[in-house]
């Protein structure tokens, strides 16, 4: 690469010395990328406040030597409703960071193009949601599913069969999905509970795209579980804290403390 132009999402923005910013941006071309742009803290005419976090913009890259350069940045949607509301808000800062954490910097065009598009519609559903917590745990969930990242919601992680109720099924967070009974009464490690009926509104999250996600109703027990699933698995497979998430378990509601794991 030596020069782009490309749409591109702004994940994050950090001043950099006394006239400079770095921004990390998500293009659909090259994935998530990190560029300097020179003079952004000084002079306002050259990228004319376009550097906000959630913007949507068209960028020119220069990559000739050392750091990529952002030589020009015009807005095509600020996304001004997300910034309106605290709970849109809380939750596209979650998202945007959880994107500028492990989306690929490189990989195949056809995934990075997934990532970004799915970055973009899920921003503008937002724009125009009620924020809830199972919209949240949705979002999440659709999110680590785009990175590569989904757990396995309908058969047993180790031997294949479809676990069965009546009552709750066991889900193995480490190993990544649900087990059927036998293989979990022969597991030594901690188990969620999680009724059928909780995964099948998950798996039905992951089918819907950004734009139905509202349409799924939840029942107080499924929304526990539901949450409480996601969180976890999260946590455990990506292994980071989101400096956004204390934020948002306050605005919009958290896991149960007794599903945490111990900070
Ligand atoms: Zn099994």
């Amino acid at each position: 690469m030596t020069r782009l132009q490309t749409e591109a999402l702004l994940l994050r923005s950090v001043e950099f010395s006394e006239s400079d910013r770095i921004v990390h941006l998500l293009t659909p071309e090259r994935g998530r990328l990190t560029a300097i742009a020179k003079g952004a803290r000084r002079s306002i005419k050259r990228f004319g406040g376009s550097l906000d976090l959630f913007n949507h913009l068209r960028v020119q890259i220069d990559k000739r030597r050392g750091m990529a350069r952002l030589e020009g940045a015009v807005l095509i949607d600020p996304f001004l409703s997300l910034r309106a509301v605290p709970g849109r808000f809380a939750l596209a800062s979650y998202l945007v960071e959880l994107l500028d954490r492990v989306a690929p910097e490189a990989g195949a065009p056809s995934d990075l193009r997934r990532v970004f598009a799915f970055a973009l519609a899920a921003l503008r559903a937002l724009s125009e949601a009620d924020v809830t917590p199972g919209l949240r745990a949705l979002l999440e969930l659709q999110t680590l599913d785009v990175l590569g990242l989904r757990p396995e919601l309908g058969r047993c992680v180790h031997c294949g069969r479809a676990p069965v109720g009546p009552g709750p099924v066991a889900f193995h967070v480490a190993d990544g999905g649900v087990l059927c009974g036998a293989c979990a009464s022969r597991c030594d490690a901690p188990l969620l509970r999680v009724h059928l009926g909780t995964l099948r509104a998950l798996e039905q999250g992951i089918e819907f795209g950004t734009a139905r996600l509202s349409r799924i109703s939840w029942s107080p027990q499924a929304l526990a579980e539901a949450l409480e699933l996601v969180s976890r698995f999260q946590r455990f497979h990506m292994g980071i804290q989101l400096r956004s998430e204390p934020f948002l378990d306050q605005v919009v509601g958290s896991p149960p403390e007794s599903g945490r794991p111990p900070a």
